[in-house]
């Protein structure tokens, strides 16, 4: 059985070095507890975050097997509540079989194809559903502008807001980049961060103003973006990735004067506080996968072996669409 170690905590950015690849016996399952092997694992900002200190979660140290939030096949089981074959999904960890307790793993249902439930079913999928919907409150007519456009959770946000009825207006790091948010994913601008002019790019782009902006990545395009932002705007703050992989975090420094005199709402979320609501998510976003109006973008890396280098190649933007690591064939 391997697993990947966070050997050591990274002082900046993250890189191959702070991982190592062990090998260790097999594990087994004691009573009420599951042997599950692990097929896809999910490759999320949020693991570099994690590193950062305690959040919603405890922190992962140095000398953890990296956590994560997988699909995994049942290979033993000591409990009625799930059978041997049965595909679940667990809290787990970078690993080829991971030892979890059978209340603590959800079965799934049968989908036509599994990594569907890591990404548009899954939490990236969700997140861009309840943020959008509970959070930012978007009405048809509406200009939506989402940061990480390219990425898992902004693709998403973008073609969950055309559907809406709304204009979507995305930032993401590139030209090539950029052409695919509107080419593939219907929206009906991208501009590029990384090139000088953002707020004027972004102006341009957004004649009438912003009213929701989703904010993926902080910093200092959180800051262009709220010198734009229309009255009683509303920011639902998804995450903060500008600020995960550095030792120099950069806030917007326009905090919280443009809050008081726009009447804005800002308000941060966590995909799990809406887990009451998912069903009706799944539910809105099959129909619009059904209909075309959302197309499953994915980026599968293959090995576990690799899942550092994806996970760095996120921090850095490698990725279009939901990354994920395919640990073992479904
Ligand atoms: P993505 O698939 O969106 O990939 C991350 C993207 O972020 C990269 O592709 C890169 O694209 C962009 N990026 C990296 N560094 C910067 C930077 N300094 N400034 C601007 N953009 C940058 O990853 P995830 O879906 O895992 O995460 C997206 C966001 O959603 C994260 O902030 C994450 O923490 C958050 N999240 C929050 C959840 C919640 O419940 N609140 C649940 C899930 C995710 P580019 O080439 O465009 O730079």
């Amino acid at each position: 059985n391997r697993q990947i170690v966070v050997q050591t905590l990274p002082d900046g950015t993250l890189t191959e070095d702070n991982f190592a690849l062990e090998e260790t016996p097999m594990p087994t399952a004691g009573d009420g507890e599951v042997l599950l092997k692990t097929i896809l694992m999910s490759i999320d900002a949020a693991n570099r975050s994690w590193m950062q200190g305690a959040t919603y979660r405890d922190a992962v140290k140095a000398g953890d097997v990296m956590a994560t939030y997988s699909i995994c096949e049942v290979v033993e089981s000591n409990t009625p509540r799930v059978a041997v074959g049965d595909i679940v999904a667990a809290e787990a960890v970078w690993a080829d079989y991971v030892v979890r307790p059978a209340h603590k793993v959800e079965k799934l249902p049968k989908v036509d194809q599994l990594s569907h439930l890591i990404s548009v079913y899954g939490i990236a999928g969700k997140t861009a559903f309840h943020g959008l919907v509970s959070v930012g409150k978007p009405m048809a007519g509406e200009t939506i502008v989402v940061s990480a456009a390219a990425g898992s959770v902004g693709g998403y946000v973008g073609q969950i807001g055309k559907a809406l009825g709304c204009r979507v207006v995305g930032i993401a790091g590139g030209p090539e980049k950029c052409k695919w948010v509107v080419d593939a994913l219907g929206f009906d601008a991208c501009v590029d961060y990384r090139e000088a002019g953002l707020f004027k790019a972004l102006r341009a782009e957004c004649p009438d103003g912003i009213d929701v902006y989703f904010d993926n990545v902080g910093g200092t395009v959180l800051e262009t973006v709220l010198a734009l932002m229309n009255e009683k705007g509303r920011i639902a703050c998804c995450g903060a990735i500008s600020q995960y992989d550095t030792k120099a975090p950069t806030g917007p420094r326009n905090l919280p004067g443009l809050v008081v005199v726009k009447r804005l709402r800002m308000e941060g979320f966590i995909v799990m506080d809406f887990a009451d609501d998912d069903a009706k998510a799944i539910r809105a976003l099959q129909t619009w996968v059904r209909s075309g109006q959302i197309k499953v973008t994915e980026d599968v890396v293959e090995g576990l072996e690799n899942a550092p280098k994806a996970l760095i190649g996120l921090l850095a933007g490698d990725n279009k669409g939901k990354r994920m690591v395919r640990v073992a064939a479904d």
